[in-house]
């Protein structure tokens, strides 16, 4: 248990079109873990296994952040097996939201499986809202869901203003974009 447990646990959305959202979500892992909370981070649709740079960083750290999906779902060729993944992936992220030994939990890219209806989005919502109350939750991804809104404490939308890739056509890089 963190020296620093929360009275009130938060819960954080960082949603919107623009770009940032899983970055300022990895700040504040750094941020607690720097106080000695501990903290993971559940992503969703990455790759299983993903390698980017705060996957390396979070080994040497220390944390945990556990990716599970089949990369882009649009490519996908077995949806089952997508949704199969994002399900499994909310247990493992449920467990661990009700354990309530976990100070800050990350679910990354959360609305996405919640927007594509493979998550049911009133059982999000109520493991949520039942959390033990010094747990921080932090979700990120776009169109986060009207109830998820309604519950939370912090909601802070990235506007996206300009972007390398739609404006100059410059891909993703790494360090910046992964
Ligand atoms: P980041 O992980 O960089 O904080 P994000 O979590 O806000 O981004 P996502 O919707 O998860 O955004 O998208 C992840 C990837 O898509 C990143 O490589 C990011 O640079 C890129 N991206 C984010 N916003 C935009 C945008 N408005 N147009 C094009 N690409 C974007
Ligand atoms: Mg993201």
């Amino acid at each position: 248990m963190a020296e620093s447990r929360s009275a009130k646990g938060l819960l954080i959305i960082h949603t919107g079109d623009g770009k940032g959202k899983t970055t300022a979500a990895l700040g504040l892992m750094v941020r607690a873990w720097g106080h000695g909370m501990t903290v993971k981070m559940f992503q969703f649709l990455k790759h299983t296994g993903a390698r980017f740079g705060e996957h390396r960083a979070a080994e040497k750290f220390g944390i945990s952040i556990e990716s599970r999906g089949d990369g882009f779902t649009w490519l996908s060729k077995d949806m089952d097996e997508t949704t199969a993944i994002a399900v499994d992936q909310w247990a493992r992220c449920k467990a661990a939201i009700k354990a309530g030994d976990t100070d800050l939990i990350v679910v990354d890219e959360a609305t996405y499986p919640v927007t594509y209806g493979w998550l049911d989005p009133d059982d999000v919502v109520a493991t949520i809202a039942d959390r033990p109350p010094h747990v921080h939750v932090v979700v990120t991804g776009r169109d986060a869901h009207e109830k998820l809104v309604e519950i939370a404490d912090v909601v802070t939308e990235m506007q996206d203003v300009k972007h390398p890739y739609r404006d100059q056509g410059i891909k993703a890089q790494p360090g910046l974009d992964f």
